[in-house]
């Protein structure tokens, strides 16, 4: 059996290495050593541990990382969501719907049209076309604060998934599919 001197990759200790021997472990340190050919030197490179280790800490890292990227998105979201909520005329915060905003129009154009009708012989009539135009102000207005809010909370959902699915893969899960998500 031929024996090869090879340095340990690792501590630099003399090894005396059996030709077919490709991986080791070095006595002096214990590193798991793989023994590497070219044309003209033999020498050995430590193999993956370290490599390992570090990429466990990098991944833990990550997790934490989009996990405080989570959390803040999070908090932005509800400052956002605040902002884009409609207040009533009790201080109550509610989130505006394109249909509740449809109906208020309707209504008031009808009542407009009803109080234009009826009260028509009097110059108090003109005051329902007042009614139409708030009505139909306050409709498009409440559609698209509606609307807004819609593309926001989309959005917000949209980096939400994102970052989940970057958090699964970073720890080593399947990325989560859509309708399991919350
Ligand atoms: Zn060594």
């Amino acid at each position: 059996m031929e024996l090869k001197a090879v340095a340990c990759g690792n501590c630099g200790a003399p090894l005396q290495v059996p030709d077919a021997v490709r991986f080791l472990n070095c006595n002096h340190c214990a590193s798991s050593l793989e023994i590497k050919h070219t044309e003209s030197v033999t020498y050995s490179e430590q193999i993956a541990q370290i490599d390992e280790r570090t990429e466990r800490i990098e991944q833990k890292l990550e997790v934490l990382e989009l996990q405080s990227e989570l959390a803040r998105l999070d908090s932005a979201w509800q400052v956002t969501r605040e902002k884009l909520m409609v207040t009533n005329k009790r201080g109550h915060k509610s989130i505006p719907s394109k249909v509740g905003a449809v109906i208020g129009g309707v209504i008031a154009v009808l009542f407009g049209i009803l109080f234009t009708s009826v009260a028509s012989q009097s110059p108090v009539g003109l005051g329902g076309l007042v009614f139409i135009a708030l009505g139909l102000f306050g409709a498009a207005t409440g559609y698209s604060k509606a609307n807004a809010y819609e593309l926001a909370e989309w959005e917000y959902q949209d980096n939400r998934r994102q970052i989940q699915d970057r958090l699964s893969s970073a720890r080593g899960e399947q990325p989560a599919l859509p309708w399991t998500n919350s």
